[in-house]
Formats: C-alpha cells, sequence, structure tokens
C-alpha cells in the first residue's frame, strides 16, 4: 500500500511537471544590441520616410482607423520589461497587391493592402500586425544590421527601400546595391522568427486575439504563395514546425477579453474588394523608374 502510494505520488509529481512546462509560456528576452534604441528609431524614420515618397499609400480613413486601431491594442500589451519607451509605433495600409507586410526600426510598420484582403478574421491581422511589432520590440532589425561587419546609418536607411521594392523578384529599385545592409532590416534569421512567432502570439493572447489564428494565417500566406504570396515568406522564413509551436504556445496563454475590431474588419474588407485592384510592387517600381 505505502509503495503503491509512493509510486502514484511520484507519478503524479512527474505529470504535475510535465504540465507545468507545458502551460508556461516562452520567455523572451532581449539581446545585446551595439545600436542605441534611439538609433532605432532614427533608422526606422528615414526608412519611413523614403517608403511613404515611394510606395502608394493607401490613405483611406477607415481602413487606417482599422489597422491603428489593432495596432495600439497590440503595443499596449507588449510587457514593460521589453518596452521601449523612445519607440514611436505607427501603422500605415499600403496600396499593393502582395501578400506582405513589413516593420522597421523603432516602430514604423507598413500593411499592404493585399495581406487585408487576404485575412478572414481581424485575429488574422492581429496576427501578422503582432509578429511584426515582436521584430520591432525585440530588436531585430537593428541586431541583423549590427552583423553587417561595417555599417554607417545613411547607408543602411538609404538601401531599405530597395530591400522592399527590389524583393526577390526585379530588383529594379535596388540595382546596384547587390545584398543592400537594408536588407537585414526585412529578412530574419529562423532564431528571430521562432522568438517573433512566440511574442507575437502572447501579444496577441494579452489584447484579446485569439493567438491560434497567426498560426492559420501564416498558412495562407503559404497556401496562397504563387505570385504574390512568397515575398513575406522568403523575409520571415519557417524557424521550423512553425504552425505547431505557435499552437503549443497558444495552448499557454488565456486571451484577456474580446478585441471586439471583427465587424469593423468586416466592413473595411468590403470596402477594400470595391476598389480598382491594387497595383503589384512591380508595377509601380516600373512607374517610379520613369
Ligand atoms: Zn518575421
Amino acid at each position: 500500500m505505502t509503495r503503491h502510494l509512493a509510486r502514484s505520488s511520484a507519478s503524479l509529481v512527474a505529470a504535475l511537471l510535465v504540465s507545468a512546462s507545458l502551460s508556461a509560456q516562452t520567455k523572451i528576452a532581449l539581446r545585446k544590441n551595439s545600436f542605441t534604441p534611439s538609433q532605432d528609431v532614427q533608422l526606422g524614420r528615414q526608412a519611413a520616410a523614403e517608403v511613404r515618397q515611394q510606395l502608394p499609400m493607401l490613405n483611406d480613413s477607415p481602413t487606417d482607423a482599422l489597422v491603428e486601431t489593432i495596432g495600439r491594442r497590440l503595443v499596449a500589451a507588449v510587457p514593460a520589461r521589453l518596452g521601449q519607451p523612445a519607440f514611436r509605433y505607427s501603422f500605415d495600409v499600403v496600396n499593393l497587391r502582395e501578400i506582405n507586410a513589413f516593420a522597421l526600426p523603432g516602430g514604423p510598420m507598413f500593411l499592404h493592402r493585399g495581406m487585408l484582403q487576404a485575412a478572414r478574421t481581424d485575429d488574422e491581422v492581429a496576427g501578422v500586425m503582432a509578429h511584426e511589432l515582436s521584430h520591432v520590440v525585440l530588436r531585430h532589425g537593428t541586431l541583423q544590421a549590427a552583423k553587417a561587419q561595417k555599417f554607417q546609418i545613411g547607408a543602411i536607411a538609404g538601401q531599405v527601400l530597395g530591400a522592399i521594392v527590389g524583393g526577390q523578384k526585379g530588383a529594379i529599385i535596388a540595382q546596384g546595391s547587390q545584398i543592400g545592409l537594408g536588407t537585414y532590416f526585412l529578412k530574419y534569421s529562423r532564431e528571430y522568427e521562432r522568438e517573433a512567432d512566440l511574442l507575437g502570439a502572447q501579444l496577441m493572447a494579452r489584447a484579446g486575439y485569439d493567438p491560434r489564428q497567426m498560426a492559420n494565417m501564416f498558412r495562407t500566406i503559404q497556401q496562397q504563395g504563387g505570385n504574390s504570396g512568397p515575398e513575406f515568406l522568403s523575409d520571415h522564413p519557417d524557424p521550423g514546425n512553425r504552425h505547431d509551436a505557435i499552437v503549443r504556445e497558444a495552448a499557454s496563454l488565456k486571451i484577456a477579453g474580446a478585441a471586439t475590431t471583427g465587424p469593423a474588419f468586416d466592413s473595411v474588407r468590403a470596402r477594400l474588394a470595391r476598389m480598382p485592384a491594387a497595383p503589384t510592387t512591380q508595377q509601380v517600381a516600373r512607374a517610379n523608374q520613369r
């Protein structure tokens, strides 16, 4: 009897330990970065000015209001230990067809209209935004830029747009820049992807979104591949078992309330569908060349 009890209590302890390790959310910490937070802000601001000048901004109030609302909810969910008081977040929609999104150091985030139209729910939009926001918060852009042997802030900022517009396809704007330093801002390592997935899931739950929808959105992006999908995934490579890893993290998270941006998303989606089709990035790049 005693032995039996001892054995069952030992297995109970083992079971508790396993469930504790399964249910704890992953702790994500800031890495040591040779840039200062205010350099992140400066770099991102320069690059964002260039983006706004060269890419067609949608400038549609209801759409901007929606991404602003989702973005602010997510920013408010950033834990204090990771927050950067110097960062200035902004959320813009670019009138481009590809399913893409990108964020620059220090806070500026740009969502392609194609991304909003591919998403099925506001949770899926929040998933992409939470992932991008996590790269900003964790300062992955400048961490990667610091890996370059030599860097000059002006040189980096000047090449960011080439990295965005040139992409994998024509490198029309990026011509002559080969692998620009700016690509460090936008093409992340698998380790940073893993961190952005996990922190992104945590931010979603704290903001009232279902983190499993981030996993679904990545699957949608993958399925819609073809000519309009893979750009996002080439900048944000799968760290391995992406879908399962996000779902596992989600299982450890409690969703705080409900975000209530669903109705606004539905009306924005209908609105975007009624507009003339967005141009492709290539079309815009060619027009900029003239
Ligand atoms: Zn990423």
